[in-house]
């Protein structure tokens, strides 16, 4: 019987920016090992919830463990204290659309960025670290490149290197590949897969529907701020319950 506690457990989760509530009362666990793909239309609030996972938008109410952390929010707390959140944020691996390398440094460079500034490694430490990611990635041949040489998808997968040098619990992936040429997309959702066998714990906001329906274990579809459907990936996609997952996906067949 497995009886650990889910990696990530997200409870009564509510953001509102002034009067628009963006996420209404949003519940989700993600099993240690896990990858859960978020779909929905545009605006449903899924950037939002990834963002709330690693802090970068505080909550307004409810509450968020990922591993051994958890916050609570509400109008009778504190909002968490800066340092804390950092720290949090760092063992949060994010990759977002458009992957922000630093433009004047080496692809190692990149990588190493917040093993020395972060986590204070030593440079040598931090070299080996980020030279596995590189490996892991497959672009350890392109270590002493600086990023304008590499093609949109290399970048794509030095970004996850880049956030897989923080050694993270949990990485999140926001449309990671939309802004990618269709001939790129391949090789980044490949490196995704990779990573999701090895057993990272994944939640993966993406409009590629059959990766969803093949990496994933769940899909989760939120619409105006509320999960409407959170099931098995293959169920979801193929044999959606609601209505307005059918008609969400119809889009895509
Ligand atoms: P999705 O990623 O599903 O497209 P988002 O989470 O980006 O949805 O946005 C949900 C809603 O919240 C949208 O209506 C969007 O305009 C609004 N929103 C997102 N970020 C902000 C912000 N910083 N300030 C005000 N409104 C925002
Ligand atoms: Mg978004």
């Amino acid at each position: 019987m497995n009886t650990s506690l889910p990696m990530i457990e997200i409870t009564a989760l509510r953001k509102s920016y002034g009067d628009l509530e963006v996420l209404k009362e949003i519940n989700l666990k993600v099993e240690t090992g896990g990858v859960v793909s978020l779909i929905g239309p545009s605006g449903s609030g899924k950037s939002t919830l990834l963002r709330c996972i690693n802090l970068l938008v505080v909550p307004d109410d409810g509450a968020i463990r990922v591993g051994k952390t958890a916050f609570s929010f509400g109008q009778a707390l504190q909002p968490p204290r800066s340092r804390t959140l950092a720290d949090f944020r760092s063992r949060t691996g994010m990759v977002f659309q458009n992957f922000n390398l630093f433009p004047h440094m080496s692809v190692l460079e990149n990588v190493m960025e917040a093993p020395v500034h972060v986590r204070r490694l030593p440079k040598a430490a931090a070299r080996d670290m980020a030279m596995t990611q590189l490996e892991k990635v497959g672009l350890a041949d392109r270590a002493a490149q600086m990023p304008e040489t590499l093609s949109g998808g290399q970048k794509q997968r030095v970004a996850i290197a880049r956030a897989l040098a923080m050694e993270p619990e949990v990485m999140l992936f926001d449309e990671a590949t939309s802004a990618l040429d269709p001939e790129l997309v391949g090789e980044v959702l490949q490196t995704m897969q990779k990573l999701a066998s090895d057993g990272m714990t994944m939640v993966i906001v993406t409009h590629e529907i059959a990766f969803a329906r093949d990496v994933a274990d769940r899909v989760v579809f939120m619409r105006d701020g509320y999960v409407v459907e959170d099931g098995p990936a293959r169920e979801v996609i193929e044999n959606p319950k609601s209505e307005a997952t059918q008609s969400f996906l119809s889009h895509y067949h």
